[in-house]
């Protein structure tokens, strides 16, 4: 709840091309929050508030309009995190009107160990406790983990001038990797995140690792959630792999009555299916790579491809899998010219 008022922030950036960087911003956040574009100008309206950003040569002048300081915090901390990630190695000078009003992130949460099982023989189930679970119902299921090196007193991120995230070094710095909220056990005040166990020969995996090895008491952190909600639509369609098979799980176990949904969900083998419940009409259908021919590549995504030519209009397709299927499923989308507003499309990993 709040009383109306509203929370203002100003910044100014200074990029190599302001034209550019509006473009790259607009382009990116259509799939996050309203778009509204005019000449020189953008509004960007989400659940966080309402970004105006105008260029005005050679500088960018950002106004943000947030209902709470913790929204605001949040809005600044993205922009921030989104030019730098667009300007790349490109010069970009960005400063706010304040600096940040807490040392921590308003969304960093500590999180305990309370349990680890194996669902199947590759997913590995860790139960949280966390204080307070509310901010991860509904909405936005994404977090970023983090974890601290062991047997150290962990140092969580704070901020840098320019609203982006000083993350520890050394020492101090942790192992994070993006997850998916599985399930929320709001009366036990515990998350659920699943766990792919990916053998990668002769390369370390942390993330994966920190599961194999979780033991009740561990403590770690949550940055979120974020990054892509549960879609609304009568109609859905999800194309995945392992690593998404959380998400897909989640968004059919809380969608409504009534919604249709079909997925196409990549695994190893049949040992790696698991009961997916809705209170929708669910279509799975499970892809199994232990049944490909070898050396075949791309059979998520020309499968995802079929589904799509074969879906209802209005349908929202929801993708998440390695790099180069997403790169397919999405240069297929623009084809179509897909309605940006009704797709996530997002790749999970990387070989
Ligand atoms: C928004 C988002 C949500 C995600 N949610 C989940 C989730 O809920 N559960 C989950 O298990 N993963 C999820 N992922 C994927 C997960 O973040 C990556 O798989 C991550 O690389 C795992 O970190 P790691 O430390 O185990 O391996 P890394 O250190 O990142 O990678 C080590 C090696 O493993 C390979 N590798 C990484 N991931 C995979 C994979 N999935 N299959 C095969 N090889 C792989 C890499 O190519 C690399 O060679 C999500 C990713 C995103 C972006």
């Amino acid at each position: 709840m709040t009383d109306g008022r509203t929370f203002k922030l100003t910044g100014v950036a200074l990029a190599l091309d302001g034209a550019q960087m509006l473009d790259q911003i607009c382009e990116h956040f259509v799939e996050h929050a309203e778009v509204g574009r005019s000449g020189h100008s953008a509004r960007l309206a989400s659940k966080l508030g309402v970004a105006n950003i105008r260029l005005q040569e050679p500088k960018l002048l950002i106004e943000l309009d947030c209902p709470t300081e913790e929204a605001l915090q949040l809005a600044r901390t993205s922009l921030a995190e989104h030019m730098f990630y667009f300007a790349g190695t490109d010069p970009l000078e960005l400063t706010w009107s304040e600096t940040a009003a807490r040392a921590l992130p308003p969304n960093l949460h500590e999180v305990t160990v309370v349990a680890a099982e194996d669902i199947t023989p590759h997913m590995r189930r860790v139960r949280f406790s966390c204080a307070d679970v509310t901010p991860f119902i509904g909405g936005d299921m994404h977090v970023r983990l983090l974890i601290p090196p062991k047997s150290r007193r962990p140092v969580w991120p704070g901020y840098r001038d320019d609203g982006r995230l000083a993350w520890p070094e050394g020492e101090d710095e942790l192992v994070v990797r993006p997850y998916t909220i599985r399930a929320v056990d709001r009366e036990r005040g515990e998350l659920w995140i699943d766990f792919l166990q990916h053998p990668a020969p002769g390369v370390r995996t942390p993330g994966a690792d920190f599961a194999r090895d979780a033991l009740p008491g561990d403590l770690v952190a949550l940055l979120g959630p974020g990054a892509g909600g549960l879609p609304s639509a009568s109609s859905i369609l999800m194309i995945g792999d392992e690593s998404a098979l959380p998400a897909i799980a989640r968004i059919a176990a809380e969608a409504p009555a009534g919604t249709n949904i079909k997925a196409i969900i990549e695994v190893a083998d049949a040992k790696e299916e698991q009961p997916l419940h809705s209170a929708g009409r669910l279509d799975i259908r499970w892809l199994h790579r232990s049944r490909y021919p070898i050396g075949a590549t791309g059979t998520l995504s020309s499968e995802g491809q079929k589904a799509l030519s074969a879906s209802v209009a209005d349908t929202f397709v929801w993708v998440a899998c390695e790099k180069e299927d997403v790169r397919a499923m999405r240069a297929f989308l623009k084809l179509r010219g897909h309605d940006k507003s009704r797709m996530y499309v997002a790749w999970y990993w990387e070989k």
